[in-house]
């Protein structure tokens, strides 16, 4: 395995994936147990004095390693005893008096199978939904990047046959446990899915996606399994609902209904009529303004069809991921007309976090846990952050960390103008992010060579789990000046871990982020929003939060502390699923 050695002399940190961890150096000298005992009896109040006095706080935190650039193995490649990143499950969730059984059908689950927030929804939501009493199944494909220590009693469940352009195909159904979830992985003896990422690999990615939207069902026929609710996700699995209306359900499937969740309407799955042949139906009868044909190429030779589409039209139901992105979807882009056609059965329910997943007062991968009531720990992961990406460390310095695919829709230019005007104006900043773009990527390289020297500016082109804990954690603020936005988990994230947002007014972060500024609901403040997408209307954010964090500490303090509190848990908003789930569920 690749070996990244990080020093200030060779700036650009660059990885792929990050993967399994080669080495065992605990992030603390003690064990995790050992830690909190420690922590626990030290003295806070004088951890708090010792917040603006860096090496007293050095002194204090005995059992700190901390990290530095010079280390032979960067602090966030070091080996963690665990991903399953918290064992600490809350036991005191009501059950639902009438429990279903969902199957999650999806390209994405964290943290095994994660690109961005797909895979943190599913998890959290399935999650939610086993502590409420319901039976929850994950299906993914089993993609050749999945660490098998990752999946717990992992074991082969089921060969059997699927369909695939004229061939049937021999396919593996192996049966886990990711975080305490039930997983069930779709493995063909084919090329689909293999490769060093979860998307890019050199097969036909719509296709494979085709084919395992067929897989899931045809194993669920050959094992009798019946579902009150099959969920699928995003285009990738857009063609199930097709499948089972127009298929499986004349076979021996009859109870499932079907949920579709839209996360993000960018991606439409573009499809020919041949290639949804592959899957084994007629490409030609799904071709009309009813079912699948992409509007927007109707007259041209040839016409496509759009996955998502066909999903929108097929599903019992049909949720997107925020309120305000359900509205923005009704008035723009083409696909407004195929969901005002499906009004009544559309929905607009806001994604949750993981709280078991994201907890800063139990989570392994933090130099210091901490919560509300104590932020303390908060202060040795800014410094532990600091010291091990050479920044500097002393004196009070805002830092403000965005963590994010690099896209377009994350605001590129924002992200870099973000860059240069909070080195100027007295912060620091660390990105961390990964541009499935060639071009994008080695812009943001450049830019890495030009600011990673000094000690304002850290830009990381990786994806990297456990460190995306820690930044998180170590920063002031958190920042998210996104285009547009269908929910964005990471505001979410970063309040819980004591991490203020600064976004910008869209889609779903308009639901959940409230301006400080805004007089009309001070009880709502919780971040700095702005609305426009040119730099001015991002630097009067910028400063705007950089005056309350150095000339207002104790302002600053209470909004840490009440971020913290907010409750955007999937314990809160997974109630609205079952409600959809319940809808449409039939009983035989
Ligand atoms: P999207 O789904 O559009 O990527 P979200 O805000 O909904 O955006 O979810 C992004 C998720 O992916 C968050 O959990 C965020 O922390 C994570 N993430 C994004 N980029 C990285 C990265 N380079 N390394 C680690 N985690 C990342």
């Amino acid at each position: 395995m690749e070996v990244m050695s990080v020093s200030v002399s060779s700036p650009v940190f660059r990885a792929s994936h990050t993967k399994a961890f080669d080495y065992c150096v605990p992030i603390r000298k003690k064990t995790v147990i050992d830690r909190k005992f420690v922590f626990n009896c030290m003295n806070y109040s004088s951890l708090e004095v010792a917040a603006d006095k860096p090496e007293l706080l050095t002194n204090l935190v005995k059992d700190v390693d901390w990290p530095s650039p010079t280390d032979e193995i960067p602090f966030w490649k070091r080996k963690f005893h665990t991903r399953d990143v918290n064992p600490e499950i809350p036991v005191n969730i009501e059950k639902d008096s009438d429990p279903l059984h969902v199957i999650h059908v999806t390209a994405e689950m964290a943290p095994i199978a994660k690109v961005g927030g797909l895979g943190d929804v599913v998890t959290g939501l399935a999650r939610a939904c086993l502590l409420r009493g319901h039976k929850v199944d994950i299906m993914l494909p089993f993609y050749e990047c999945i660490q098998k220590d990752d999946i717990q009693e992992l074991s082969l469940l089921s060969t059997y046959s699927s369909y695939f352009d004229g061939n049937w195909i021999q396919t593996n159904a192996y049966s886990g446990l990711v975080s305490d979830i039930p997983v069930i992985l779709i493995e063909p003896m084919n090329q689909f899915f293999k490769g060093e990422d979860v998307y890019g690999g050199s097969y036909n990615e719509l296709e494979a996606y085709l084919f395992f939207s067929r897989a899931c069902l045809e194993w669920m026929q050959v094992t009798g399994t019946q579902p009150d609710i099959i969920h699928v996700h995003e285009w990738q699995t857009g063609a199930l609902p097709l499948l089972y209306w127009d298929m499986y359900c004349h076979l021996s499937l009859h109870k499932p209904r079907i949920v579709l969740t839209i996360h993000n309407m960018e991606h439409y799955g573009e499809c020919r009529q041949e290639q949804l042949n592959k899957c084994g139906l007629d490409g030609s009868l799904y071709a009309t303004i009813d079912k699948a044909i992409d509007d927007r190429t109707i007259g041209h030779n040839p016409e496509r069809l759009s996955l998502l589409k066909g999903a929108i039209v097929y599903s019992n139901s049909v949720v997107t991921v925020s309120p305000t992105y359900l509205q923005e979807t009704l008035c723009s882009g083409w696909l407004a007309s195929a969901l005002i056609t499906n009004r009544d059965k559309y929905h607009g329910i806001l994604n949750g976090i993981d709280t078991v997943m994201w907890n800063p007062a139990s989570v392994a991968f933090l130099p210091a846990n901490y919560h509300a009531q104590n932020t303390d720990g908060k202060k040795v992961c800014k410094q532990y952050l600091q010291r091990g990406l050479g920044l500097a460390f002393e004196g009070r310095v805002p830092l403000v960390v965005c963590i994010s695919r690099l896209v377009a829709q994350k605001g590129l230019h924002l992200i870099k103008h973000a860059i240069s005007h909070i080195g100027k104006h007295g912060g620091q900043m660390i990105v961390l992010g990964k541009a499935p773009d060639g071009r994008v990527q080695s812009e943001f390289e450049a830019l890495a060579n030009l600011h990673n020297k000094g000690s304002t500016i850290r830009i990381l082109l990786m994806y990297s789990e456990e460190l995306s804990h820690m930044l998180y954690a170590g920063a002031d603020m958190v920042l998210i000046p996104s285009i547009y936005e269908p929910c964005g988990l990471a505001q979410m994230i970063g309040m819980r871990y004591g991490s203020v947002p600064i976004v910008r007014k869209t889609g779903g972060l308009a639901d959940t982020v409230f301006d400080m500024d805004d007089q009309s609901q001070p009880e709502m403040a919780n971040g700095f929003v702005f609305e426009g997408t040119d730099e001015a209307s991002l630097s009067g954010a910028l400063d705007r939060a950089f005056f309350y964090y150095k000339e207002k500490p104790i302002e600053w303090a209470n909004i840490v502390q009440k971020v913290m509190q907010i409750d955007n848990s999937w314990n809160k908003t997974a109630s609205k699923y079952i409600d959809v789930y319940n809808s449409i569920r039939v009983r035989w």
